[in-house]
């Protein structure tokens, strides 16, 4: 059978693009390859960019009133073809279909808070600040952005991104991950029906080659970027050194402190969905847990290696899964790879995911991991495994835990879970970590906050979405104006201190 390519989509229209090189993309819950990936070469790059380029006077041009009216038409095509949009999520990631719907929910609330434009960008207004002058800042849009995204929300993130950068009246090249790419498409094909002009929104897939050309290129003005930590790392670097404005997310290693007065079963119930939901391939997953005490780690580690061993773990449509699979063969070995580290480094194997049933067939399952005793120095503490894998690491007093999260790589998320108000606000005044949840496991940002991590988790000034993504997608000016009445003008020396 010959597998169907997916297109790019450009200046309003879906491509096949120009080049040779392909990567495949897989169904994961059966494991058979689903459809090639074109890998963009410099052809195609190139008429992504002078497409975008193209759109923007324009584009940049219209009220944001007219941009706001786009946004609010496209959510709601976006809501209307939701259990598309879900299925075309899960086949490609994995991911059960509620996860599927619930990160385009969470997406579509920045769509939402994009809708807002025309009192976002308002600038400020200083009535006489001498005699006959008046002073007011604006926001302009900065020309052509790129965004570049992870395989683990192929909806969520783009729109973290697209929210704010085409509402501000930037044109946007999506270079999605090329394991997920479809979802990016239609949703480029949903704001062109929505009523956008052709070049405002292009989807170009590829690899390393298209994202250094978008990182270097002088006809991008910046670069949004979300993915692990080396390629963060990367962009940010290439990106900055040819002058572009960058934000750049990578990975994460959360924790979540259990003091020894917290609710367990909250506790319990908020460990499993945060750290086995969507098989833990999630940023703000829980993958540690930081149990005060071996009281509260004896009954947490019980309490929880009977709920991971009951985890429903089968295909992603199904209903009533708790998971689906990993992304790819590749990743669920590397997560397997971990647990084995695990084990050889000398952390307790209370439950080992590679063991279970559905992790033998040919899809790309593993079942949920859980390790106790794991200690600071181990590779499975150090590192993010991004898979269903929770590690319970032991310590004597509140103080330990706080260090453990100051020290890590990391910043992303953490959580802390306590009957005590003043341990919990102690605990989040003083933790280095961008993200913090009071019995929360995840603490998401909603769209009007902002998102991002400190640390190894992000690099740049400006987080996701909220007034941040507002600020990273414009350019502030300031205007002096000047109109004299009679002979009451204004001196522009430099003033006299008095
Ligand atoms: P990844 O870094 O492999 O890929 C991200 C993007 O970079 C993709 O579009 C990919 O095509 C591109 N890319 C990959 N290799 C490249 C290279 N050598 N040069 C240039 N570009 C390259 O990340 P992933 O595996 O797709 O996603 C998982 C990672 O993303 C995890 O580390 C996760 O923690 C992180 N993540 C972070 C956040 C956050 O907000 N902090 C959110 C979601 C995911």
């Amino acid at each position: 059978m010959t597998l169907p390519r997916i297109p790019h989509f450009l200046n309003g229209a879906r491509h096949d693009g120009h080049t040779g090189r392909t990567a495949p993309a897989f169904h994961p819950a059966s494991g058979a390859p689903a459809a090639h990936v074109p890998l963009a070469d410099a052809h195609d790059i190139e008429a992504a960019l002078a497409s975008a380029a193209a759109a923007f006077p324009a584009w940049g041009e219209r009220s944001p009133l007219d941009r706001a009216r786009i946004m609010f038409r496209w959510r709601e095509l976006c809501l209307a073809h939701a259990d598309e949009l879900a299925l075309l999520i899960s086949r490609e990631h994995g991911k059960v279909v509620a996860d599927a719907r619930g990160e385009l929910q969470r997406g579509l609330e920045v769509v939402e808070f994009a809708c807002g434009i025309p009192h976002l960008m308002k600038g400020e207004f200083s009535d006489g600040v001498s005699r006959g002058i008046d002073m007011h800042s604006l926001r302009q849009p900065l020309g052509v952005v790129a965004a570049i995204t992870p395989f683990n929300f192929p909806a969520m993130v783009p729109l973290w991104m697209l929210g704010p950068a085409l509402a501000t009246g930037n044109c946007v090249i999506l270079k999605p991950s090329e394991r997920d790419p479809s979802a990016g498409v239609r949703l480029a094909e949903l704001f062109l029906e929505a009523g956008a002009p052709p070049g405002v929104l292009n989807v170009l897939h590829g690899d390393a080659e298209a994202v250094n050309a978008l990182c270097t290129d002088p006809r991008v003005q910046a670069v949004s970027f979300v993915g692990s930590t080396p390629i963060a790392q990367h962009v940010y670097e290439t990106a900055a050194r040819h002058g572009k404005r960058v934000q750049a997310m990578g990975g994460a290693k959360n924790h979540l402190v259990v003091l020894p007065d917290a609710d367990l079963d909250m506790t319990v119930e908020s460990l499993m969905g945060a750290a086995y939901g969507s098989a833990g391939e999630r940023c703000m997953a829980i993958s540690v847990a930081v149990a005060v005490g071996d009281d509260t780690a004896d009954a947490l580690v019980a309490r929880l290696a009977d709920r991971v061993r009951a985890l429903k773990v089968g295909d992603s449509e199904a209903p009533g899964m708790d998971m689906g699979p990993l992304v790819t063969a590749a990743h669920r070995d590397k997560v397997a790879g971990y647990i084995g580290t695990g084990v050889a480094e000398g952390a307790e194997l209370v439950v080992d995911g590679r063991q279970h049933p559905a992790a033998q067939g040919p899809g790309f399952f593993l079942g949920g991991s859980l390790f106790d005793r794991v200690t600071p120095g181990m590779t499975i503490y150090r590192e993010e495994i991004f898979g269903p894998v929770l590690c319970v690491v032991r310590v004597a007093t509140a103080d330990e835990a706080l260090a453990l999260c100051d020290t890590h790589q990391y910043g992303n998320g953490v959580a802390i879970f306590t009957r005590s108000g003043g341990a919990a606000r102690e605990f989040a005044h003083r933790v280095q970590v961008g993200m913090v949840g009071i019995n929360v496991p995840i603490p998401v940002p909603l769209a009007f906050y902002s998102f991002g991590g400190w640390k190894g988790s992000a690099f740049g000034d400006h987080n996701q979405h909220g007034m941040d993504g507002v600020r990273f997608f414009t350019k502030l000016k300031t205007v002096t104006t000047r109109w004299p009445v009679g002979a009451d003008a204004a001196s522009f020396t430099m003033p006299v201190l008095r």
